[in-house]
């Protein structure tokens, strides 16, 4: 890797297994998920390329072969694998009206149209935007595990193939934030079934980051085991918080504003790596996650 360059997926390996500590004095490991997928180390499934029987060939606003970015669904079936659901939907989408490029579960990730076209996944205008995987639903840890991996392999892979940022949000959204967007559908996935898992889309989208990054840099999911980690040293940095158990952290909207972060804040005394800094109200704010900024008072040093 270059020198200099600052890396998401080098962020992920310090943050990853450092406990979050919940304001109210409840504790609660956010991101474990996330921790048990980059311990494990779990291999996706390979792409399944199948021909399906939606027959509507349309490109998107811009064109064919240019989407700008990916929606991120969840079945809401309990009982449906990745091959029943791309059955069931062979079969119905005329009746449905409904039809996405890929289903994906803890076993498969099977694409049935190509994503150079549009789908019929979310409403016309994210339709004629994205691409669309639907993550089916599964009942123990380590199968939903693998199911994010495999979701999360396939969205960094089709960020990559087109050419696309990975920007969550933007070329990154939930149907939910589709719906939110331009109020076209009234669905919220994949929210509620994440948050069964204690999951959300900041931590899914931290999972895409790290594999798109690594991807992008080394061609490998979790990066190379061999790496001195010297070009990254001077963007750890370490906080602690003399008033509190924890060190509260912010967040910034598209308008500029500083917003508390209400449900997580950093352990005491626990280092972390920042990709990003920035200077609001005479203070300066490091990036330790998706959008989550720690000020520069609760730093204690730099490593
Ligand atoms: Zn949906």
């Amino acid at each position: 890797m270059k020198k200099g360059k600052i890396l998401f997926s080098s962020i992920l390996t310090v943050l990853i297994g450092i406990l979050f500590v919940s304001f109210g004095g409840t504790n609660v490991k956010a991101d474990t998920v996330n921790s048990y997928i980059l311990g494990n180390k779990i291999q996706p499934a390979e792409i399944q390329y199948r021909e399906g029987t939606f027959d509507q060939w349309f490109g998107y606003e811009n064109g064919v072969g240019k989407p700008e970015g990916v929606v991120v669904h969840e079945t809401a079936d309990a009982n449906a694998t990745a091959e029943n659901e791309v059955a069931y939907f062979n079969r119905e989408w005329p009746s449905l009206q409904t039809y996405v490029h890929a289903f994906v579960d803890n076993n498969e990730i099977i694409n049935i149209h190509s994503a150079d076209y549009g789908v019929w996944g979310a409403g016309h205008t994210a339709n004629y935007k994205f691409i669309q995987v639907e993550l089916c639903e599964v009942h123990d840890y380590d199968a939903f595990a693998r199911s994010l991996s495999n979701d999360a392999f396939y969205i960094a892979k089709r960020l990559i193939q087109y050419n696309l940022p990975d920007i969550p949000g933007q070329t990154v959204v939930s149907h939910h934030q589709v719906s939110n967007m331009y109020r076209e559908t009234d669905h919220s996935d994949p929210d509620g079934y994440f948050a069964k898992w204690g999951y959300d889309m900041d931590q899914f989208n931290d999972l895409i980051s790290y594999y798109y990054n690594n991807l992008k840099d080394s061609g490998t999911l979790y990066g190379n085991a061999n790496n001195s980690g010297d070009d990254n040293k001077a963007t750890v940095l370490s906080v602690n918080n003399d008033k509190a158990i924890f060190v509260p952290l912010v967040s910034f909207d598209e308008s500029g504003n500083k917003n508390d972060v209400q449900n997580r804040g950093l352990a005491n005394n626990t280092p972390w790596q920042y990709d990003q800094q920035k200077d609001f109200d005479g203070h300066t704010y490091y990036r330790v996650s998706t959008n989550e900024w720690v000020l520069d008072t609760y730093v204690t040093s730099f490593s």
